[in-house]
Parts: structure tokens; sequence; C-alpha cells
């Protein structure tokens, strides 16, 4: 055995270090001796130093990400944090695909409808528990659970009596044996009254359904919905955006949906014109609800997503829309997100696609417009009234605003 060292400097910080190894003989020791000091030209420091900005980089998109997932904010040291913050945003991308291809195998089968609205409601199930796993200890502590069906079973074993109920249903479902309204008539049955005082009820012009459907809001601020089997019923709250979990029909509030209240006066305001009466949560959000006082909640939003940026067309309701999305440059299908990915570089065609199809931007998404047209500032000029004035303006470049000063 040789012993072989090699003196280095490395190309960083200009520090002189050593490498020392073993080799067969001398001649093999001289010969790695001069490739590790033409090659080797970065010292441990600088090389730790490397490999930690590059996980403080990765630790930092998966923060960006999570804020613009609006997932709630880890608790711990700020290490840990930044840490919890990948862990999870890779759970959550195991998962997505998970279900993804899940969804693509029920692609062609009998009851392909009715496993794709129990694989949404399992993805909405873990969702919603992830948003109550803010521990960054706990994702740190779990994560070597590096598959789908890992980090299901931990994920959703948070709230395993909840999941349990949940799967149960579904085989029942997929199995034929009961409808979804039947066990939510079920459990209406079974359920305790309401500890509130007597609730506000309205009645369209126009009842054509009888009693009442009920609108609650929850102590965690979910809104649910609740009317016996009736088709007409479940094509109003899922229009509105609801979806069948934990046996209710209930829509978590978020960015898209403004708060509880707003959500409980859209449906309410919904219901009553397709003729049910509805009791509502309270008197304020009946009031909101009949006179229109509320932001009717749309499924066309334009969102960002991924680290390098993307916006994001959810719904595109119908083909000629669809066509014209597809026409922005680089927008291509998105499956995972279920919507059309569009280059942040198209951000002038996201504009103008917003504003004729009337989708709404989410804060997220105003704010990338901000930033790549900052450098093309977009304003709408006015007119000006008479040709005089247009010529005047034309002469001086003076805008609008600025006339009466003039
Ligand atoms: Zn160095």
């Amino acid at each position: 055995m040789a012993k072989a060292t090699a003196y280095c400097t490395c190309e960083k910080c200009g520090k002189e270090f050593t490498k020392i190894t073993y080799k067969q003989n001398s001649r093999e020791a001289r010969s790695w001796e001069a490739w590790a000091e033409a090659n080797i030209t970065e010292c441990d420091d600088c090389q730790a130093a490397r490999i930690q900005a590059a996980r403080d980089e990765e630790n930092k998109k998966s923060a960006e990400q999570a804020k613009m997932l609006h997932l709630p904010v880890l608790e711990g040291s700020p290490k840990q944090v930044a840490w919890a913050e990948t862990i999870r945003v890779n759970a959550m991308d195991t998962l997505r695909e998970s279900f993804a291809r899940k969804r693509e195998d029920a692609e062609g089968e009998d009851n392909e409808d009715l496993i794709k609205e129990l694989l949404d409601e399992q993805q909405t199930f873990l969702w919603n528990v992830i948003g109550t796993l803010t521990s960054a200890a706990w994702w740190i502590d779990n994560r070597c659970s590096d598959s789908a069906r890992m980090w299901t079973r931990k994920i959703a074993g948070k709230d395993e009596k909840a999941w349990n109920e949940l799967q149960k249903a579904a085989k029942a479902r997929i199995e034929g044996k009961v409808s979804p309204e039947a066990s939510q008539a079920d459990e209406s049955v079974t359920e305790a009254e309401p500890e509130t005082p007597v609730q506000p009820e309205a009645m369209p012009e126009n009842q054509t359904h009888d009693g009442a459907a009920v609108i609650e809001i929850t102590a965690s601020k979910a809104v649910v919905a609740r009317y016996e089997k009736n088709d007409d019923f479940r094509a109003v709250v899922k229009d509105a955006g609801f979806s069948w979990q934990y046996s209710t029909w209930r829509c978590i509030p978020d960015e898209k949906t403004g708060d509880a209240e707003n959500v409980a006066a859209d449906l309410g305001n919904r219901l009553l014109k397709a003729g049910f009466a509805v009791i509502f949560p309270s008197q304020e959000i009946m009031e909101k609800s009949v006179t229109g006082d509320f932001e009717p909640i749309t499924k066309n939003w334009i969102s960002v997503v991924g680290a390098n940026k993307h916006f994001i067309i959810t719904h595109v309701a119908d083909d000629n829309m669809y066509k014209e999305a597809k026409r922005i440059p680089g927008s291509k299908w998105d499956r995972f997100s279920q919507g059309l990915l569009v280059p942040a570089s198209s951000w002038a065609e996201i504009q103008d696609f917003a504003r004729e199809n009337e989708f709404k931007l989410t804060q997220g998404a105003q704010e990338l417009l901000a930033q790549m047209g900052k450098a093309s500032v977009v304003v709408n000029v006015a007119d000006p009234a008479s040709g005089s004035a247009k010529q005047f303006l034309n002469e001086n470049g003076i805008i609008p605003d600025l006339m009466d000063e003039a």
C-alpha cells in the first residue's frame, strides 16, 4: 500500500488543503496525486456550504409553494420548519401523482364517475388533515414514508375514525348498497338536534320542494348543507363547489370562495332560486343571500402554481373557451391540477383571457401579472373628448389625468 497525499487549492476560498488516500503501489499513488491536485478544487467547508445552500434553496421553494397552496404555517425551529416544508411538499406530490394514476385507471370503467368522485373525496379528506398537521416535527418524524400508501396511512391515521367511515361508505357505494343521499338521510335521523336556537328560514316565491334545506357553519368554519335525497339539491350544491365528505355536503372556504358567511350566502341564494326553502345559519347571512349582497362564487379562476411560476386556468367551461385558452402561447393541459398550465411569459394573453371570459385572479396570479407586466406598463387611455384635445395630447404627450390642470 502506498499513501497518496494531494496538495489542493480551493477555487472558492483560496484555502490550501490536503486529500489523502491509499493506493496499491507508489506509481498509482503518484498518478492519483497528480489527478487530485488538478481536479479537486473545492475544500470540504466550501463543499458543505454548497450542499447546504442547495438544500436551503429547495426548502425556500417548498415554502413558497406551501404559501401558494395556502397550507398552514408550520411550527418548530426555523431549521425544522424549512426541512418539514420540503417533506410536506414531496408528500403531497407523491399523493397527488398517486391519485392522478388512480383516476386514469378508472377511465373506461363502468363506474368511472363514481370511482373518480370517491377518489376526490379521499384526496380532499387527506388535504384537510394535512391542513391540520402544523407540527414540523411530525413531518420530520414521518419523512421515511415515501410511498403514497404510507403517507395515506400516516395522514389518514390522524383522523382514523372519520377515514374508516369514509372508506366504509365508499365500499358500500361501489357495491351499490347505498346512495350518498341515503346515508345522509340515515345520519340526519340519528344525529342529535342542533343546540342552536331557531334558525331563520327563507321561502322562495316558487317553492318547488318540500321541507327546507339546512345550511350550517361548523366550528372549524366549514359550510355544511343538508336536505333529503334529491337530485336537484345534489346538482345545486355540487355546482356551488360542495363535495360529499364525512357524510355531508361540505365546502371548506378558501381564497376562491371568500369566507364561510359568503359561501353560505351564495349557496342559499342558489337554493332559493332552485325552489328550495332554506334554513340559514344566521339572520345576517339570510339577508345577504336574499338581497344578493355577497361575492358570487365562480369556478373560473386563474392562479399560480409551481416553483418556476406558471399560471393555471382551472375551470374551462366550454369548448370555445378551451380552444381560446389553448391558443395562449405555451399553454398545456396539466392532469395533476386538472387545468391549463400557462408560462408566466404569456402574462399579457392571460390578462386578456381573464377579462374576456370573466375569470378571477388569485392574489398570487395578480402579483405575478404585476411582476411580469412591470417592464411594459398597460394603461387604459380614455379617448380625449374633442379633436383638439386629442391633437393637444398627441403633441404634448400628456396623459389624460393631467388635462384638468393643463
Ligand atoms: Zn474553500
